[in-house]
């Protein structure tokens, strides 16, 4: 059983993020922010696929003024990512957003971030307190000989002190980096530092195959030892695959259940259907499903009933086909070319079972 460290509560939108409340998941877009038709269309995508706060890139004035029109069409909280100008983040909490994600060391000045903390203090907008390595001050950066987890806890403690001073305490933060062992180390030790919630994540993990290997590694090892109140996967790829990962990984800790949990053998000599598109088709055509659900794939019989009849839904296969089976009993022998449609209706019949 995970002992999750209890952190401070707070607000963004009408989400709660710390404390007791369920671990968040975030994504970002990847849009350009002023084409509100593409950002609003892969925001939606984002919130069917469950992800609860979601991240909007501000690199200009165009995409600062678009965030009203985004925030009024959008049921999760918004946030505008700013860097360097902080006239981006006072017109971004003028049109509405939830929160702000700035790193007060590319900002330019205490007085500019005090503007911020200002406004957003008025509008009750939370801010992430985003420290990177990519971006430590350089006298920081000299001290440590680079980008080492002190250096991003340094930089972390700092502006935390900043903000206490300005009374603001609406904010979480974050200490990325894209090397998994110095992110670790970096947030094991803010953790002990305080007690303000952490948006834990690896940052610029890779692409879809690396980026999941790091990822999981990264923030499944923090979320281990208890460590972070909202993740996000970072993947080069659409975003939907990273509120995916994100949930998997919550599933996978048994932190939160959401969605199906596939479980499928490598294949070998002995499996007896063509098992990788079987799985292949049945993961695309149930990625929406929110009930969380065991379905177990299996191409012969060594492990294939033991699996099947463990999952809540499951299919061993055999001779030409294989045998379905829901919640631990055989229900039915069926060919090979109907494999993936009735396990799929089988998937559908347990699920409407269950939400009654
Ligand atoms: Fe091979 Fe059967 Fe095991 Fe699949 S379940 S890996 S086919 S032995």
């Amino acid at each position: 059983m995970i002992k999750r460290k209890k952190t401070k509560k707070i607000k963004v939108g009408e989400i709660t993020v710390g404390g007791d409340a369920p671990i968040r998941v975030q994504s970002m877009t990847n849009t350009y922010t002023s084409d509100v038709a593409s950002t609003l269309d892969q925001i939606r995508r984002l919130e069917d696929a469950g992800c609860e706060l979601i991240r909007v890139a501000v690199p200009d004035r165009l995409s600062a003024l678009s965030l009203g029109k985004l925030k009024s069409k959008m049921k999760a909280p918004l946030i505008a990512d700013i860097h360097f100008d902080y006239r981006l983040a006072l017109i971004s909490i003028k049109e509405g957003v939830d929160g702000i994600r700035i790193n007060p060391g590319n900002i330019g000045s205490k007085k500019k971030v005090e503007e911020i903390l200002r406004k957003a203090k008025e509008m009750g907008v939370a801010i992430r307190i985003g420290v990177n390595a990519g971006s430590l001050k350089k006298d920081i950066l000299k001290k440590y000989n680079g980008p080492a987890p002190e250096a991003l806890v340094e930089s972390a403690i700092e502006h935390i002190h900043f903000f206490e001073e300005n009374e603001f305490f609406n904010f979480k933060i974050s200490v990325k980096s894209s090397q998994v062992l110095t992110n670790l180390v970096a947030y094991r030790m803010l953790s002990e530092r305080c007690d303000y919630p952490l948006h834990i994540g690896v940052t610029e993990a890779g692409g879809i195959f690396s980026g999941l290997v790091k990822s999981s590694i990264g923030i499944g090892l923090l979320l281990y030892e208890g460590i972070g109140d909202t993740i996000r996967v970072s993947l080069t790829g659409d975003p939907i695959y990273e509120v995916r990962a994100a949930f998997a990984i919550l599933r996978t800790l048994k932190i939160r259940d959401r969605g199906v949990d596939i479980i499928s053998c490598p294949t070998c000599a002995r499996c007896k259907i063509d098992l990788i598109p079987l799985v292949e088709e049945i993961e695309k055509r149930i990625a929406h499903i929110e009930t969380p659900i065991t379905v177990a794939i299996m191409g012969c019989e060594v492990n294939g009933p033991g699996e099947a009849k463990e999952a809540d839904v499951g299919i061993a296969a055999g001779k030409n086909g294989g045998l379905l089976f829901s919640k631990g009993k055989i229900i039915e022998k069926i060919d090979k070319s109907h494999l993936a449609d009735r396990l799929i209706e089988e998937i559908y019949r347990f699920i409407e079972k269950k939400n009654i």
